[in-house]
């Protein structure tokens, strides 16, 4: 079997129904993986994009939403992907902004992968955890405090829970994404100026596809990386680089 083969794998995929985790989904998909597609909006679109898919709802509204998930199905891959941003200069930057964000992109992840690493552990099984950072995991951003501080969280805990388990038979790493079209970044490319600074920084020459993405996470999901631990990739067309 191919390296890169998810054959026999049952991949989890939250905020599947759009963006970066539609396409991480279909990309699963298409490496061999039955795919559970998690979302709080209707992931039907996504589960018709790939052979062997099933919906599964799940709002991040209750950042412990996901911990009761893995007790009644077997799931190899955890893809921590759902994630929200909100925008605000930091002198007037509010605490429903900064708790909605915490709590959607680091405290759900968290909680999430605990009870994923658990159900993995007493079962005896192998397992691979796919968390999506961000390069706010590495820069500081503007006017986006509490998505920069929760990003900075989820490339620590990529680090810790890679310390933790990596001996116990789960592969923990993160994939930093640049910048790319999505409804994440809607507000960035209807800014001519900023889309303008941004497109002149990136060495690639143009914004990142969802798709780009997709691939590294089976990547990092297959027995191809099996010695990859901790890692924070950066799929950026080069803008860590410059
Ligand atoms: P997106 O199109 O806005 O997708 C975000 C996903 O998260 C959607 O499926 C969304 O569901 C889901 N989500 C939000 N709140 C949720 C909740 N309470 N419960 C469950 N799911 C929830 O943006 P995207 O760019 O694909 O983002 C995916 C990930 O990539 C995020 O973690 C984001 O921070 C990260 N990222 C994106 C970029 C970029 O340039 N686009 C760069 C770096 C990192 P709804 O559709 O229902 O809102």
């Amino acid at each position: 079997m191919s390296a890169f083969s998810l054959d026999g794998k049952t991949a989890l995929v939250t905020g599947a129904n759009t963006g970066i985790g539609q396409a991480i989904a279909v990309a699963m998909g298409r490496a061999g993986a039955h795919v559970i597609c998690a979302g709080r909006s209707s992931c039907a679109e996504t589960v018709g994009l790939i052979a062997s898919a099933e919906e599964l709802a799940l709002d991040f509204a209750d950042p412990m939403a996901g911990t009761g998930i893995f007790t009644d199905r077997t799931v190899d891959i955890l893809v921590n992907n759902a994630g929200i941003i909100r925008r605000d200069d930091s002198t007037d930057f509010s605490e429903d902004d900064w708790d909605a964000v915490m709590d959607v992109n680091l405290k759900a992840l968290f909680f999430t992968s605990q009870a994923f690493a658990k159900a993995a552990l007493a079962a005896g099984r192998e397992g691979r955890i796919v968390n999506i950072a961000s390069l706010l995991s590495f820069q500081g951003g503007i006017r986006v405090p509490s998505y920069t501080a929760s990003k900075h969280g989820v490339a620590g805990l990529t680090k810790i829970l890679a310390n933790e388990w990596a001996a116990r038979g789960i592969g923990v790493n993160a994939i930093a994404p640049g910048y790319i079209e999505t409804n994440n970044t809607e507000a960035l490319r209807a800014d001519p100026e900023r889309n303008k600074a941004i497109l002149d920084r990136i060495p690639a020459g143009r914004w990142g596809q969802a798709d780009d993405i997709a691939e590294t996470a089976v990547f990092l999901s297959a027995p191809a990386s099996k010695y990859i631990h901790g890692a924070v990739l950066n799929v950026d067309g080069g803008w860590l680089a410059r």
